[in-house]
């Protein structure tokens, strides 16, 4: 049987729950979600249930209800878990939701580490650029990003590629593996911390599947006796989901983790390209467009080569497609308060009303 603190539950967590615990509610860990069918780990062991009417009726919004990943405050009635709370995420990863604009879901929550897995077989399965974006993706979320180098063995020069990724890593730990000949995989698995979480992210295409069957393949005995001590028998996925590393890491492999679009901020984004934001501070307008202002720092970083054309370019396209996310947000507030503001009159025109009978 496993103890909720291999599973990442931490003092963070434990103080949310406290008032909750001497109600003589009960806490999980989300595993699975189908259709807000949850499959919790709890410290009695694997639950299912889904969110109580109460939940429903408070719930906000969309990202307010509970995704893998999340601990979650429960109500325990015969085999089936009741969610009444969704304790604060120290991480979440979302992405804009298809079907119904720009509404934020969450697909993963209280993740640590993101590893940015590319492909090192020649062309755009190792692009800085898309890295770039992937970093500022996992700091936006809140995860520490990890770059994972996949595909050295048919790496033409890996010292040439480390050198790369390292130009745009920064203090990021950059890891050189291969799926296929396992190489580097055993370290890479070994850098996480016990009771951490671990996910994966990346093109399509550079070896995220193959690496994290390598390391399923790596870990089955620690996968297998969670799966039969605790479920019993009853088929679930959970094996390929969520698994341990060796180094008591644990995994979360969701789908909607593999398609994960930019959901940033303009904060996350100036923390990845620090440099240009920094130079942006001495143009001589506020306003600047870095286009063809006189006295513009920025356009002095391109003109003396300290800074790279195509990563500038790569922040403005960044910087126009947060601009759009920003004002479609901006946007559905604004519809939100309106709608608020209607109910409000409403009330108060009706309150007036009874006043006056
Ligand atoms: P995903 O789309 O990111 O999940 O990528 P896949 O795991 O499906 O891998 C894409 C292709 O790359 C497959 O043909 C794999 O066999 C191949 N591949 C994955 N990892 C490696 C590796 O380390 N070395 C080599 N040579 N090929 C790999
Ligand atoms: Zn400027």
């Amino acid at each position: 049987m496993m103890n909720i603190e291999q599973l990442g539950w931490n003092s963070y967590f434990a103080d949310q729950f406290r008032p909750y615990k001497e109600q003589g509610l009960s806490v999980g860990r989300v595993l699975r979600e189908v259709r807000q069918q949850y499959t919790l780990y709890s410290e009695q062991g694997l639950i299912s249930g889904d969110v109580s009417g109460h939940f429903h009726y408070t719930a906000m919004d969309r990202s307010d209800y509970p995704t893998v990943g999340d601990w979650v405050v429960f109500r325990q009635c015969a085999d089936y878990a009741q969610i009444e709370h969704v304790l604060d995420r120290t991480s979440g990863f979302s992405r804009n939701n298809a079907g119904s604009g720009d509404r934020e879901q969450v697909i993963v929550a209280n993740i640590d580490y993101l590893c940015i897995v590319c492909g090192l077989d020649g062309g755009r399965n190792f692009n800085l650029r898309s890295i770039e974006r992937y970093i500022t993706m996992a700091v936006e979320g809140g995860a520490q990003p990890v770059i994972v180098l996949n595909k050295a063995d048919i790496c033409t020069d890996r010292e040439i590629a480390l050198l790369q990724a390292q130009s745009v890593a920064g203090d990021i730990p950059v890891h050189m593996v291969s799926a296929i000949t396992k190489e580097g995989v055993d370290d890479f698995s070994m850098s996480f911390e016990k009771g951490s979480t671990v996910a994966f992210s990346g093109q399509s295409g550079v070896g995220k599947s193959s690496l994290i069957n390598c390391l399923l393949g790596m870990e089955t005995l620690k996968t297998a006796s969670l799966r039969e001590s605790d479920l019993r028998g009853r088929h679930t996925t959970t094996h390929k989901e969520l698994f341990f590393l060796k180094s008591g890491a644990m995994v979360i492999d969701t789908p909607g983790m593999r398609e994960l679009q930019l959901w940033g901020s303009r904060k996350s984004l100036d923390e990845t390209y620090s440099e240009i934001h920094e130079a942006a501070k001495h143009c001589r307008f506020r306003d600047c467009t870095h286009q063809n202002e006189p006295g513009c720092a920025v356009r002095e970083l391109l003109i003396n080569g300290s800074l790279e054309t195509e990563r500038y370019e790569n922040y403005s396209d960044m910087q126009t497609e947060l601009a759009f996310i920003e004002s479609k947000v901006d946007e559905k507030k604004r519809h939100a308060r309106k709608a608020k503001d209607k109910q409000l009159s409403k009330l108060i025109r009706r309150t007036m009303k009874n006043k006056r009978k």
